[in-house]
């Protein structure tokens, strides 16, 4: 397929009857090897001033100072993440509908709740609702030690092929109902559940290592949350702290029903 492509262009430069349109064949012709010979670019080399802008105004001004959070961020090119037909909002600090009635969550709440989490290279985390892959692609910059759950088999998959196709191999992921975790991958030194429970999942609290952070939205679907962190200390008792009000969509249960 390159080579054709090469033989073509090279065919038309021959053919191109004035000098200008040698230049820009020739033009093309150069950065197609320079991609090596794929013309398609690279989400992580778009939109690069936008990222850095959106950090910077909305997450890092209004607090988040972990450096490794703020880098993780910079990096992750949010708008391989939205639909095609919203990418241009995908650098604005608001939540944006990926569908099946789902959302990626706002840039500053991403932000905020991994930095809540503390997570160092190394350790192991959780996330409860892949959505878009978004959070889950953040956590990646962090640790290679990440699992994701998703309840919607569509966005499950979708989910996978976009994490792949940007080289976030290491992030295992299934398509589950995340209220239960992952025993098998427990104890997980930090989990954050991306939808809103009326209850923190006890299996959850079961799989947090000790010495472990969650973060989890609680309160009525539909309704304004709080966002709880919940620590699993050294003598193993759970200490609960209300951080901020927060509106996610609901965590559905579909085997508890
Ligand atoms: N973290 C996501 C956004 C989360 S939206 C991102 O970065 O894009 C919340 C997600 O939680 C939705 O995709 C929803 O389908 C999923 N969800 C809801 N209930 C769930 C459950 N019980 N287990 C796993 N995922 C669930």
């Amino acid at each position: 397929m390159v080579l054709i492509l090469y033989a073509w262009t090279a065919q038309m430069l021959c053919d191109a009857a004035d000098s200008a349109t040698r230049i820009r064949l020739l033009v093309s012709l150069l950065a197609l090897l320079a991609n090596g010979g794929t013309a398609r670019s690279d989400p992580f080399d778009e939109r690069i001033d936008e990222r850095a802008n959106l950090v910077f105004e909305t997450i890092e001004r209004r607090g988040v100072d972990q450096v490794e959070v703020l880098r993780a961020m910079r990096r992750v090119p949010r708008h391989a993440f939205v639909p095609q037909a919203l990418t241009d909002y995908a650098y604005e600090d608001r939540p944006l509908p990926i569908g099946h009635g789902q959302t990626i969550s706002q840039p500053y709440i991403v932000g905020y709740m991994t930095e809540v989490l503390g997570l160092q290279s190394g350790e192991t985390v959780l996330e409860v609702g892949t959505g878009s892959g978004y959070q889950a692609a953040v956590l990646a910059e962090m640790t290679e030690r990440v699992f994701t759950i998703e309840v919607i088999p569509e966005l499950a998959v979708a989910a996978r092929r976009r994490l792949d196709e940007l080289g976030y191999t290491t992030v295992e992921s299934k398509n589950d109902d995340g209220y239960h975790g992952w025993s098998d991958r427990a104890p997980f030194d930090a989990i954050i559940v991306t939808a809103a429970a009326d209850h923190v999942p006890p299996p959850l609290i079961a799989q947090l290592a000790v010495g472990g952070v969650m973060i989890i939205p609680v309160g009525a679907p539909n309704a304004i949350q709080s966002l709880i962190r919940i620590r699993k200390l050294d003598d193993g008792t759970i200490e609960r702290d209300g951080l901020l009000y927060v509106r996610f969509v609901p965590l559905v249960s579909p085997s508890q029903n």
